[in-house]
């Protein structure tokens, strides 16, 4: 048996000892309990941190359907077959062992915010002092007419979340003809990671440079010109892509016909491609749409940036991709373990009736891969402002770099180890 086996079923054991098992409602425990929702970059971070930051007092169960956390940050590097997924997964094993965080493999159902229960797809229902949801997004995929049904055939794949769909994508990239083109459409902003478009039609072109080099890389962007690191990504196009890579703007994907593999816009003339990475509009995982604590849009849960909580039920914590974010606050696995700590020290000074900390800050860093090797690099940090009620990047903070290089690839992998020990071991 696996090491991260065992813990998971020991996680479902301690379950079953706190009377957590079954139907029954469990009542509030003599010792505070924090329940965290999702065990991606928001969550992960906040139950270690709740755990460190209580001295080990405060209870933590953190419920997570996937066996292990795979990383969305990277994974742009098994598309472009330079990197296997098996090198961006960690397994949930140290949370539990190292810090006695009970890991729960389940999906939150339902959530009641009056009592204060949430109820696992396989039944139990777990009380709470305390809720930290880092759901992530969901896709939307009413927003391009018949991308649900080409999803569900594997015919049009989106990958924006890691996994099995990045290795399905990588296949259908290595079955195209030498002379084919690659579309990808990337929605109207917000959506998760501002970069990750650009970064993953740079990486794909550069195997198709080396592997393919009659094939070509469409950008179809519904957004006016590049969200993130506009400079850099059109020079890299220009200078090491010239006549592979073809970006255009004001393209807003509205239907796929997955059988002549054409995308429609909403202006523009369809295009036609041999494989189409299709991004639809995206909001706040379903279970915060679910519990109605999307209050902004229907889309972004609305939070009290201090803490974190939901503006919509008290005691829920928001973090991550799921929040409508304060000006200039990217959607990032960066910025929601960033979140998570804020709100770790709110609630165990909530729960411990301390005051919470009046001037949080937030750092971003998001690294992108032009090519296999070289990087270019955006980073800010973000200060409360308590006049206004919300984060604002610090004048002069932060930077962008100058040019692609290889040294920034070192860095990146290192960022990259250093937040997965940072949230997960
Ligand atoms: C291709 C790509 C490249 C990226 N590159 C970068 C990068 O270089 N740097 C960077 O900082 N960011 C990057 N990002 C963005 C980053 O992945 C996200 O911003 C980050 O994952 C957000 O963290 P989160 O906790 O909100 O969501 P996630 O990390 O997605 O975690 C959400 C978790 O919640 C679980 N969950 C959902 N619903 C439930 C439920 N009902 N019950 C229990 N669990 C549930 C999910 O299984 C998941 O594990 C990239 C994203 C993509 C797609």
């Amino acid at each position: 048996m696996t090491m991260q086996r065992r813990n998971l079923l020991q996680g479902a054991a301690a379950l079953a000892a706190f009377g957590l098992a079954g139907c029954a409602t469990t009542s509030v425990p003599s010792k505070a309990r924090v329940l965290v929702v999702g065990g991606g970059y928001g969550g992960a971070t906040a139950a270690k941190y709740i755990r460190l930051l209580s001295d080990y007092k405060i209870e933590v169960v953190l419920v997570e359907p996937e066996e292990a956390f795979v990383s969305c940050p990277m994974s742009n590097l098994v598309l472009g077959g330079s990197r296997q997924l098996g090198e961006l997964t960690v397994g949930f094993g140290a949370l539990q062992s190292k810090h006695g965080i009970t890991v729960v493999r389940d999906r939150v159902a339902g959530i009641d915010a009056v009592k204060k229960t949430a109820t696992l797809a396989s039944g139990p229902v777990i009380s709470y002092d305390k809720l930290v949801l880092s759901p992530g997004i969901e896709l939307m995929w009413d927003s391009v007419t018949g991308l649900k049904e080409a999803n569900a055939a594997g015919q049009i794949l989106q990958a924006w979340k890691a996994g099995p769909e990045t290795q399905a994508l990588r296949r259908q990239l290595e079955s195209m003809p030498d002379g084919g083109v690659y579309a990808i459409t990337i929605p109207e902003a917000p959506y998760r990671c501002p970069p990750g478009p650009y970064e993953r039609a740079s990486v794909i072109a550069g195997y198709f440079k080396q592997a393919k080099p009659k094939s070509k890389v469409l950008i179809l962007d519904a957004n006016p010109d590049v969200t993130s690191k506009a400079g850099l990504f059109k020079k890299v196009w220009a200078e090491q892509y010239k006549g592979i890579v073809e970006y255009r703007s004001q393209h807003k994907a509205v239907a796929v016909d997955a059988k002549t593999g054409t995308v429609k816009f909403e202006v523009q003339d369809d295009v036609k491609a041999d494989v189409l990475n299709v991004l639809p509009s995206m909001r706040a995982g379903a279970i915060a749409v679910q519990s109605g604590l999307a209050n902004s849009n229907g889309r972004w849960v609305n939070v009290n940036y201090r803490n974190f909580e939901s503006t919509a039920a008290k005691d829920i914590h928001v973090l991550g991709d799921a929040i409508q974010v304060a000006p200039a606050m990217p959607k990032s696995g960066h910025m929601a373990n960033s979140h998570a700590k804020v709100a770790a020290a709110a609630i165990v000074a909530e729960l411990n009736g301390w005051e919470i900390n009046p001037a949080p800050m937030l750092t971003n860093t998001c690294y992108s891969f032009v090519n296999a090797r070289e990087v270019i690099h955006v980073a800010s940090v973000h200060e409360y402002v308590a006049a206004e009620k919300t984060f604002k990047a610090v004048a002069g903070s932060g930077g962008l770099s100058s040019a692609p290089n290889e040294l920034e690839g070192t860095y990146a992998w290192n960022w990259a180890r250093t937040i997965w020990a940072d949230s997960l071991a």
